[in-house]
């Protein structure tokens, strides 16, 4: 009894510690050239493209601000927000989508299966956690960072301009200036997509995690719809030459991850 008492305050304890960490927003310019602003949970990336930026994915609706903060640090405007990817609708991803588009003009570009969630502003009820401790974690932190307990956010409005992703894609961001292919990769979501730019970068949203790792999450994302499906979809970037992973959630980390929890954590 005292060690599962001991277990539970630790659990707490490192919870506490991963949000505080989490609480303040930083954007950065990294060695690589990536640009990011991370706001509380999410890590949102930005690729320069022609005329400016495709940022990929926001956050939750209330961060907005701390967003506009996080980019007036990097001197960008939100003007220069040519493009919005949306890599999933959730509403850590998706929240402030709509406000961002209708201040900067920009076009939004989210798979098919996204849009009329984007337009209704809903997300799609969470399936099963990769696992109990993640569950007892994740389930606290959504608690502090997402304003609704539905999981909503700001509706995109029906006529804002949204490209729809409708397979895997080498064309679209090419024309827009950037070398790199959109690659569908369910298993998060239905709706999930990455990009994967030609040397080898992999800007994958929820597809895989740097978070939670004292629950053993290996990189797996904290919620999951179909694990075979999330494991396929892995491997499709992998043979598709991706080399490092930018996760939404946590730190860039090596391919070879993936592989190694894979093989750690077999699909049941
Ligand atoms: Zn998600």
């Amino acid at each position: 009894m005292k060690k599962n008492i001991k277990t539970v305050v630790l659990m707490v304890s490192m919870a506490v510690i991963t949000t505080c960490g989490i609480m303040s927003c930083t954007s950065s310019r990294d060695e690589g050239g990536i640009l990011k602003v991370d706001t509380r949970s999410t890590v949102d990336y930005l690729l320069p493209c022609k005329g400016g930026y495709l940022l990929i994915d926001t956050s939750y609706p209330d961060n907005y601000d701390l967003f506009k903060k996080g980019l007036a640090a990097l001197n960008i405007t939100v003007g220069e927000i040519r493009y919005i990817m949306v890599t999933h609708h959730h509403n850590d991803h998706s929240g402030f989508a709509a406000r961002l588009a209708a201040e900067s003009g920009a076009t939004i570009i989210a798979h098919e299966g996204a849009v009329p969630l984007l337009h209704a502003g809903k997300s799609m009820p969470y399936k099963k956690y990769v696992n109990r401790c993640t569950k007892i974690i994740f389930s606290m932190i959504v608690k502090v960072f997402d304003g609704s307990p539905e999981h909503d956010f700001t509706p995109v409005p029906e006529g804002f301009p949204i490209i729809p992703v409708k397979g895997n894609d080498d064309h679209l961001l090419r024309t827009i200036g950037i070398r790199g292919k959109i690659i569908c990769t369910p298993g998060h979501t239905d709706d999930s997509i990455s990009i994967l730019m030609d040397d080898g970068r992999a800007f994958i949203g929820d597809l895989a995690m740097n978070f939670l790792n004292i629950c053993s999450c290996q990189r797996r994302p904290a919620l999951i719809n179909d694990m075979k499906q999330l494991y396929t979809s892995w491997n499709s970037i992998i043979a598709a030459g991706a080399r490092i992973i930018y996760p939404a959630h946590g730190d860039p980390f090596p391919v070879r991850d993936l592989r190694q929890s894979m093989n750690d954590n077999p699909a049941q």
